[in-house]
């Protein structure tokens, strides 16, 4: 692997340098005003990015996987039944963390590459009279397929059967570069971590929590020590955290929160868009198809891409690791060795873009599927030229 290129998996995404410096921070005194300084430009701005004017914002030292577990254990009690949609390996990862708990959760089975069914989400809250659904999980981007849900519409189905269930979002993969709105949609709980469209290393789950769910947390009885937001409550009032902070991951994201409302989140959602959009020109161009099911539930931060029947998709990955230096992503789950993905979140400009797909070109060239060299590129070039700034 090249330390030179930039990387096409979905997260860890690419470190902008200065990014990277404002993380090599020295020791300091995480009791001095010194970390109140750090501490809060962070969660002003990551409310802003949640498009949230009230949202409670945690950020504990994690990754998206225990920000899934800060939402569960500080809101429901064991026993409680939660309705999830499995569409992917992400979504299945946060019901069997649920199961784990010992949650009951309900399962809507959904093919992979479709998005989540807000109809059969309607359904199965009106036929909840009795309200035992405590809380809704929704995947907003499924990063093992390349696939977006409209969560609206999940807001929609719990309003139309006039249900209080909380609802609950993974935007791992989505926040910060996709349009998230935790006001407009109802979010109760909003999660995401520090790699992904926030571009830093991994070390930390980021949250939102509506006034609701912090409501809720009083009366929920899933133990909790690490990520009780009780204690962070009590911790950020005095600008402190309670227990050491990572200090370093914490500059680093002053200084990102800070870069995307300065690009302008609609800026940032156009840029991740009209990228992918190339890559997807690239795909068509090679004659292969994506995984995701139809344009309405593309997703703008990865790309699962099919390969022709009877080929290891994995090859591909492996090949691009070994020979040129460049990463992109596997298939996972049920659809391991059917998909590849391309990772294009982040810190990515189109340069960065075509030079990820010219590799993979080559690379299925290697490998003897019939790609025509510089198709993919050309048709990226083709759609980036025209709609350049
Ligand atoms: C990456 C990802 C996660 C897991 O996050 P970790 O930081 O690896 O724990 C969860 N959900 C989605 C949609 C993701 O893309």
């Amino acid at each position: 692997m090249s330390l030179q290129n930039p990387v096409f998996i979905p997260g860890p995404t690419n470190i902008p340098e200065e990014v990277r410096n404002a993380c090599y921070v020295p020791t300091i005194d995480h009791r001095s005003p010194a970390f109140a300084g750090i501490l809060n430009p962070c969660l002003e701005n990551v409310r802003k990015v949640l498009k949230s004017d009230s949202a409670h914002i945690f950020v504990y030292p994690s990754t998206g996987t225990g920000g899934w577990e800060t939402a569960i254990s500080n809101t429901l009690s064991p026993g409680d039944t939660v309705l999830a949609a499995r569409n992917g390996m992400f979504s299945h990862r946060w019901i069997d963390l649920c199961q784990r708990h010992g949650l009951d959760v309900q399962i809507v089975e959904t093919p992979w590459g479709q998005g989540l069914p807000a109809d059969r989400y309607a359904e199965a809250l009106a036929a909840d009279k009795g309200h035992r659904i405590k809380a809704v999980l929704a995947t907003h981007n499924e990063t093992a397929t390349g696939v977006k849900s409209d969560i609206a519409a999940v807001r929609r189905a719990l309003d139309a059967a006039g249900h209080p269930a909380l609802l609950f979002v993974d935007g791992v993969s989505s926040i910060a570069s996709m349009d998230f709105r935790f006001d407009d949609w109802g979010v109760d709980v909003a999660v995401t971590g520090s790699q992904k469209g926030f571009m830093l290393p991994a070390g930390l789950a980021i949250l939102g929590f509506s006034d609701r769910a912090v409501e809720a947390s009083k009366t929920a009885r899933l133990p909790r020590t690490f990520f009780d937001i009780a204690d962070m409550t009590r911790s950020y009032a005095a600008n402190a955290f309670p227990y050491t902070p990572p200090v370093g991951l914490l500059n680093g994201l002053k200084l990102t929160s800070q870069m995307l409302l300065d690009e302008g989140l609609e800026n940032v959602f156009a840029r991740h868009h009209r990228i992918a959009e190339g890559v997807r020109r690239a795909v068509a161009a090679w004659g292969l198809q994506l995984c995701a099911a139809g344009p309405e539930v593309y997703s703008d931060t990865v790309s699962a891409i099919r390969t022709p029947e009877g080929f290891n998709a994995t090859r591909i990955v492996t090949h691009a690791a070994t020979k040129y230096g460049v990463a992109f992503g596997v298939g996972l789950g049920e659809v391991a060795g059917k998909v590849f993905r391309i990772g294009h979140l982040g810190m990515l400009t189109d340069v960065m873009a075509l030079s990820g797909i010219a590799t993979a070109e080559m690379c299925m060239a290697d490998l003897g599927l019939s790609i025509r060299l510089g198709s993919g590129v050309a048709a990226a070039q083709d759609h980036y030229r025209s709609t350049a700034a």
